[in-house]
């Protein structure tokens, strides 16, 4: 069960138009920073409030992010749900497949191709090659990743 005290409200982002495309990344790279450090090294706080003798090393990490679905693809740097790629967990590709309910025969997305294909994307030295890499695997770089 969530507790509020575990809710960690960020930030807003100004309106009032949505981000561009790969405007999100500037929101959340300093946020992403900050967790990196506190996974990797760990935050010391010299007490706590229920013992003020008892320090201790605190690690976060982003377990789950929450969002409507046109804010997780802007977020993951997914397609939109609107494009050939209808969905962000299966490899159902085109919109002709939207009633297709032979559920079994769905292939999930695999993770490690999905970072892979972003970080081609961010490291793309043009924009033919990002587009050709988003057209492919409907993701682009996200921070996130
Ligand atoms: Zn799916």
């Amino acid at each position: 069960m969530s507790k509020v005290e575990n809710v960690y409200l960020v930030g807003v982002i100004p309106g009032p138009k949505e981000p561009s495309l790969t405007e999100p990344n500037n929101y959340i790279r300093p946020l992403i920073n900050v967790f990196l450090f506190s996974w990797m090294r760990g935050h010391h706080f010299s007490r706590s409030a229920s013992n003020e003798t008892l320090a201790r090393i605190v690690r976060s990490a982003i377990a789950i992010v929450v969002n409507d679905l046109p804010g997780a693809c802007c977020l993951a740097q997914m397609a939109s749900h609107m494009s050939h790629h209808i969905c962000t967990i299966c490899l159902l590709y085109g919109k002709e497949k939207l009633g297709d309910k032979n559920y079994h025969s769905w292939q999930k997305l695999n993770n490690h191709m999905m970072r892979a294909s972003a970080m081609k994307w961010r490291d793309a030295t043009n924009e033919n090659g990002r587009k050709d890499i988003f057209d492919n695997y409907g993701v682009r770089w996200s921070e996130l990743w």
